[in-house]
């Protein structure tokens, strides 16, 4: 398959290098032109940062992608990489994506349980979040309850994202 099958076919399914999991921003580099890329955060001092979730994805579409950053062009997840390597078939990289995926709802939830909605920011920055929160929060035992799922359900989704997205 070309590259282009598969980003059709398969990130068009995913968009977790996109949405927070896998990245929680994107490193301008030369080359890339800023201007037009929605949320560009300036740092004081490195290169400028488009936030994950990036705000120009919308749905599971980039709405920027004739000029995304180079980051975002040149970035292939394992997944991709042994697809395009025909060392794993799509049907089966799609079966990864569409758990994966159910697996992210689930997180979700268990983070609206506890009382984080805030999706605008990188799964890594809520989970933290909330378990310092957890750690100030005492013994409600529904909330203790869904935390230990949440908790379980973070290491499983870094499990797989060390197995099947991580390349190299
Ligand atoms: S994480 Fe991999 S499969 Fe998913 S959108 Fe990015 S490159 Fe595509
Ligand atoms: S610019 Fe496009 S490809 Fe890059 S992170 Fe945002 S949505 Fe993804």
């Amino acid at each position: 398959m070309t590259s282009q099958e598969i980003s059709s076919k398969l990130c068009a399914e995913c968009g977790f290098c996109c949405n927070g999991v896998i990245f929680a921003d994107v490193r301008l580099q030369d080359g890339d032109n800023p201007a037009g890329l929605p949320g560009l955060k300036q740092a004081r001092s490195g290169p400028a940062r488009l936030p994950q979730p990036c705000p120009a994805l919308q749905g599971l579409l980039c709405t920027i992608y004739a000029r995304r950053p180079g980051h975002c062009r040149n970035f292939e997840c394992l997944l991709f990489q042994k697809v395009l390597a025909d060392a794993s078939k799509l049907p089966s990289a799609q079966r990864t994506v569409a758990s994966s995926r159910k697996l992210l709802l689930r997180i979700h939830k268990l983070l609206a349980t506890l009382g984080d909605q805030d999706d605008h920011l990188p799964l890594s920055r809520r989970l933290q979040r909330t378990a310092r929160r957890m750690e100030r929060q005492g013994d409600d035992p529904i909330l203790a309850d869904a935390y230990s799922t949440l908790t379980l359900a973070a290491h499983q989704m870094n499990t797989v994202l060390q197995n099947k997205f991580y390349p190299g």
